[in-house]
């Protein structure tokens, strides 16, 4: 990871390519001290930092409207496989934004590039996905158009009141060891990525996020990046 350049990239793609340290154990607070807390008009106001994890009665970090404990909790603990790439999407958010890459590792394509290659170098690769979306506030994830194999979404991050937020079209397989129950459960395989700065009012708020008008601006945007 952190081969992309540009403005919020280096940050993205590890965010959404990739994912225990400092578990679960208190409420998500708002960084005291930033501009954000200052301004409540600022969005990156309503950006949480996870450093102490998250509560199962606590709002999910992926702002689905449902606490943790009946959110994103299931997948995190294994007791189910996401069953729709939405649901995945939103389960891999919240694992980036508690530094879950115990679970960011597991939902890796079999052959996606931040696998290890070597058994010796799987713990490193799940310590590099723990840390890789410490540094930002969630303010949730959107998502818009998805099929049985990709799922287009918008993920609201900040980075020290910069916007880092994007779009990606990512795209899913099914693994091959028969986890997940028939036909193997989703794994994340790759994705085409948009800076927010890039979007359109109506996909930028995470409405009007369709497939097909994303691979339109894909294709003709200098910023698109895609792993
Ligand atoms: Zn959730």
């Amino acid at each position: 990871m952190g081969s992309l350049e540009g403005v919020g990239v280096a940050v993205l793609y590890p965010l959404f390519a990739l994912d225990a340290e400092g578990r679960r154990s208190a409420r998500p607070r708002v960084a005291r001290g930033s501009a954000a807390a200052r301004n409540p008009a600022s969005p990156a106001c309503a950006g949480l930092v996870y450093t102490r994890g998250v509560k199962n009665s606590e709002p999910c970090p992926c702002r689905s409207g449902h606490p943790y404990g009946a959110c994103c909790r299931p997948a995190h603990s294994g007791a189910v496989a996401p069953a729709t790439c939405g649901a995945l999407v939103r389960a891999r958010y919240s694992a980036f934004a508690l530094g879950d890459g115990e679970y960011l590792y597991a939902t890796l394509a079999h052959d996606h590039p931040d696998r290890a290659t070597e058994p010796e170098a799987v713990d490193a690769r799940i310590a590099e996905l723990s840390r890789a979306g410490r540094a930002l506030k969630y303010m949730g994830v959107v998502v818009g158009d998805e099929t049985e194999t990709e799922a287009l979404f918008l993920a609201k991050v900040f980075e020290r009141g910069q916007d880092r937020s994007f779009a990606e079209l990512s795209t899913f397989t099914r693994a091959l060891d028969g986890e997940g129950g028939v036909g193997g459960a989703l794994r994340y395989a790759g994705g085409t990525l948009l800076p927010r700065a890039a979007l359109p009012r109506g996909m930028a708020d995470g409405a009007g996020l369709r497939r097909d008008d994303f691979l339109a601006l894909a294709a003709t945007h200098k910023d698109t990046v895609r792993s």
